[in-house]
C-alpha cells in the first residue's frame, strides 16, 4: 500500500474549488489496492471518504478529518455492446467513446464531469435518461475490503438516489449494456452543444444545487424569484442557469451554504415549494 499523503488540500479535487485539507489522502488505481486501503481503514477505525471527480461534493472549510480515497481505477473494455469500466473512469469520456462506437444509452453522460462511480452513486441523469438505465452490474468493495458483485436487480435507484448511499465501501467498477445506434455520435454532439449553451461551464460549480421538485424545474422557480446574479461573499447564483451556484471569487463553504439557504427561503416564501439540496455536503467529521 502506498503511504498516505498528509494535509492534502481538497480544493483542487472539487469542481467548486472549495475545501480545507484532508488529514490523510490517497489514490487507488486497482481494485486490489482499494481492497487493501479499505481493510486498513476498517482495522484501524479510520474514517474514509470516497472521492470521484468531486463534481457534486462540497467539502467543509476545515477539510476532512480522516482518509480521502480518490478513485483512479480506470480500465475500459468493450465487447460488442457490453462495456466494462473502472469506477474512476471519466463518465463524460465514457459517453463520448461509446457514442463514437455507435452504441446508444450513454450519450447523455458527455459533459457531466463525473467519475463512473460517482455517476452510479448519484444515479446521474439528463435528457430523460439515467445512469441506472443501462447499468447491468456493479463491482463494490465493502468496508472490510471484500469484493461484492451486485447485479442491477440488487441495487435500488431513484431520481439522483441509489442504495449505495446506505452502503459503506466504494464502487470499483461497472458493466453497461448498450444498444447499437447508428446516430449515437450525432446525438451526443447535440447534447454537449446544448449543455455548453445553457450551463456555466467556464465557472467553478457542482452543477445543479437543488433537486427538481416533482413536475417542476428548480432552476425556473429560482429564476422566477429574480435570484440570478444574487451574491453572498464569493458565491453567486449563475446568471446563465439559476440552479447553479458558482464560486465566483474565493467563495467559502459557508458562502455556498448561506446562499443556498437564502435561495431556499426565497422560493419557499414566494411559491410555498420546499427545495431540497442535491449536492453532497461532506462533513469535517463522519458520524458513525
Ligand atoms: C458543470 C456540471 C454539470 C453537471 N451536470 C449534471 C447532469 O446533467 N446530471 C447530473 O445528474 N449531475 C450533473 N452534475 C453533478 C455531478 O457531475 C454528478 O452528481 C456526478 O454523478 C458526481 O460524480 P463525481 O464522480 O464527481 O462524484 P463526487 O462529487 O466525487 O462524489 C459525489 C458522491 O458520490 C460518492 N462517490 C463518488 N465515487 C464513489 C465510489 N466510487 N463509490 C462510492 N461512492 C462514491 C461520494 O462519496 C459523494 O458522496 C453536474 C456537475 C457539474 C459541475
Amino acid at each position: 500500500m502506498r503511504p498516505f499523503q498528509k494535509n492534502q488540500s481538497l480544493r483542487e479535487y472539487s469542481t467548486f474549488g472549495i475545501g480545507g485539507a484532508a488529514r490523510y489522502f490517497t489514490e487507488v488505481t486497482s481494485i486490489e489496492e482499494l481492497q487493501e486501503v479499505l481493510l486498513y481503514c476498517h482495522q484501524n477505525a479510520l474514517p474514509f471518504h470516497a472521492l470521484g471527480k468531486g463534481s457534486n461534493s462540497l467539502f467543509d472549510d476545515r477539510g476532512f478529518d480522516g482518509l480521502v480515497i480518490l478513485n483512479k481505477i480506470a480500465f475500459y473494455e468493450v465487447e460488442e455492446n457490453l462495456v466494462s469500466v473502472g469506477a474512476g473512469f471519466s463518465f463524460s469520456l465514457l459517453g463520448v467513446k461509446t457514442a463514437r462506437l455507435c452504441l446508444g444509452g450513454l450519450e447523455f453522460a458527455s459533459g457531466i464531469p463525473a467519475s463512473v462511480g460517482g455517476a452510479i452513486f448519484m444515479n446521474a441523469g439528463a435528457n430523460g435518461v439515467e445512469t441506472c438505465d443501462t447499468l447491468i452490474e456493479t463491482t463494490f468493495v465493502n468496508e472490510r475490503g471484500e469484493l461484492e458483485v451486485l447485479p442491477r436487480s440488487g441495487i435500488t435507484f431513484a431520481y439522483r438516489q441509489s442504495s449505495f448511499h446506505e452502503k459503506k465501501g466504494m464502487i470499483a467498477g461497472a458493466k453497461f449494456l448498450l444498444t447499437p445506434y447508428s446516430v449515437a455520435r450525432k446525438k451526443q454532439l447535440e447534447i454537449i452543444a446544448y449543455r455548453q449553451k445553457t450551463q456555466p461551464y467556464g465557472d467553478k460549480s457542482c452543477g445543479c444545487v437543488f433537486r427538481n421538485p416533482e413536475g417542476q424545474s428548480a432552476g425556473a422557480l429560482i429564476d422566477a424569484c429574480g435570484l440570478k446574479g444574487k451574491k453572498i461573499g464569493g458565491a453567486q447564483v449563475s446568471n446563465l442557469h439559476a440552479n447553479f451556484i458558482i464560486n465566483k471569487e474565493g467563495a467559502t463553504t459557508q458562502n455556498i451554504l448561506e446562499l443556498s439557504q437564502y435561495v431556499k427561503e426565497s422560493v419557499k416564501n414566494s411559491t410555498g415549494i420546499e427545495l431540497e439540496i442535491e449536492i453532497k455536503i461532506i462533513p469535517y467529521q463522519k458520524k458513525e
